[in-house]
């Protein structure tokens, strides 16, 4: 029977991380998968997270299965981080999910149990997988305008005339924070915008948020999320903890369904269950329990912060020395708007052949459309990176 397959799109990423590994240039630099990597190019397991594992080894006594939403203890200490107060608790109904790409998953299908004819609209560009996730569930897909090709930063007069189309019973599906891919992200004036067209127009928020801590700081990242929250009367937030806590292949990730008033609360609560329970049923814990273990003892949760902390200034410092060294080289102001993105990355906003001539000529590898991870870099590379964006005439 499988002979009627067919061939699926191979993942972009994979394969230029495939072509990077086979590449013989020492001097070659990986701008491309979207981890985070310190200055010598590894992906650590934080202390907080190597702590928890321990005090986990320790205390735990039972594999035996915990709920089909996960541990509400993990639940709890997730709405907190990152709705902290912004709705009562009694409001939100929540399930642990594999990865955040797991909650996007449950997300989009609790949308489509509720609204078959529902769309989603979705930032030109966004995270790939949005795309692939919602084409292969049959979901109606709406683009709406969001990168300034010219400024490199959001095109938001574009995005709300775009986002006006959308009615009672559509998605707007949202980045949180550091947007991925663009490295763009709106002003608190423009999430206000956005606040009142999504009241205006009664279409349903979904927010995605995979960075928080890797912006502007942990309560500065979720800002827009909690705002939108506590604004209008239902919403869908699907949280990764996969960056943040560096804890990528445990796959943890939480999907939140906030509801206009508590009556609602558990008709949302079983739906949850009942998609974990569809797809998978009991969703992983052992990421889930080292987060909970984290946000729960203050000491940990310190030394987390901390850690995160320093993670998000490595990240901006290489944003700051990278446009200085291309003002320099440059003599202009215009790659400024590589130290006003956030998070991880950063599209240059140049063409697929000069993304082409960095990789053959200079060994640089990052997506064909020209998102770089900031994180692949360090201090020595940053004037290698600026001047081969020179030497190409991006
Ligand atoms: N959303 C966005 C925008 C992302 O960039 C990512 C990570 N690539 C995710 C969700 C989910 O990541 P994970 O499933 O690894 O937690």
């Amino acid at each position: 029977m499988f002979e009627t397959l067919k061939e699926q799109p191979a993942d972009k990423i994979l394969m230029l991380m495939q072509m990077y590994r086979e590449d013989p240039r020492d001097t070659k630099i990986d701008l491309g998968v979207g981890v985070y990597k310190d200055a010598t190019g590894l992906t650590p397991v934080m202390r907080a997270v190597k702590a928890a594992e321990q005090k986990i080894w320790e205390d735990q006594n039972t594999k035996v299965y915990t709920g089909l939403a996960g541990d509400p203890a993990f639940a709890d200490a997730m709405i907190e981080l990152v709705l902290g107060d912004a709705v009562p608790r009694d409001t939100v109904a929540a399930a642990a999910t594999p990865g955040g790409t797991g909650a996007v998953r449950q997300a989009f299908e609790m949308i489509q149990m509720a609204k078959p004819d529902a769309r989603v609209f979705v930032s030109d560009p966004t995270w790939p997988n949005h795309l692939s996730i919602l084409k292969y569930l049959g979901i109606e897909v709406v683009p709406y305008r969001y990168f300034d090709n010219e400024t490199r930063g959001v095109d938001f007069d574009g995005m709300m005339e775009d986002l006006k189309q959308a009615h009672a019973g559509d998605v707007i599906l949202l980045h949180g924070c550091c947007h991925n891919p663009t490295g763009a992200n709106l002003n608190s004036t423009e999430w206000d915008g956005v606040i009142k067209l999504l009241l205006e127009t009664g279409a349903t928020p979904m927010i995605d948020i995979a960075y928080q801590g890797f912006g502007d700081g942990l309560d500065a990242d979720a800002a827009a999320t909690r705002k939108i929250a506590a604004s209008v009367p239902e919403c869908l937030i699907a949280a990764s903890c996969s960056k943040n806590f560096g804890i990528y292949r445990e796959r943890t990730g939480l999907l939140m369904a906030i509801a206009s008033d508590p009556a609602r609360h558990d008709l949302n609560q079983s739906t949850l269950a009942f998609l974990n329970r569809q797809n998978y049923s009991f969703p992983p814990d052992h990421g889930a329990r080292i987060v909970t273990t984290i946000l729960n003892d203050d000491a940990l949760k310190a030394d987390w912060m901390a850690e995160l902390e320093e993670v998000r200034n490595a990240m901006l410092g290489l944003r700051t020395q990278l446009a200085e060294e291309l003002q320099r080289l440059s003599g202009s102001d215009r790659f400024g708007f590589l130290a006003q993105h956030r998070g991880m990355f950063s599209r240059l906003g140049t063409t697929p052949e000069k993304v082409e001539a960095l990789r053959k000529e200079h060994g640089i590898y990052m997506i064909g459309d020209s998102r770089m991870n900031i994180a692949g870099l360090n201090e020595l590379t940053v004037p290698i990176l600026a001047k081969a964006i020179m030497d190409v005439g991006v």
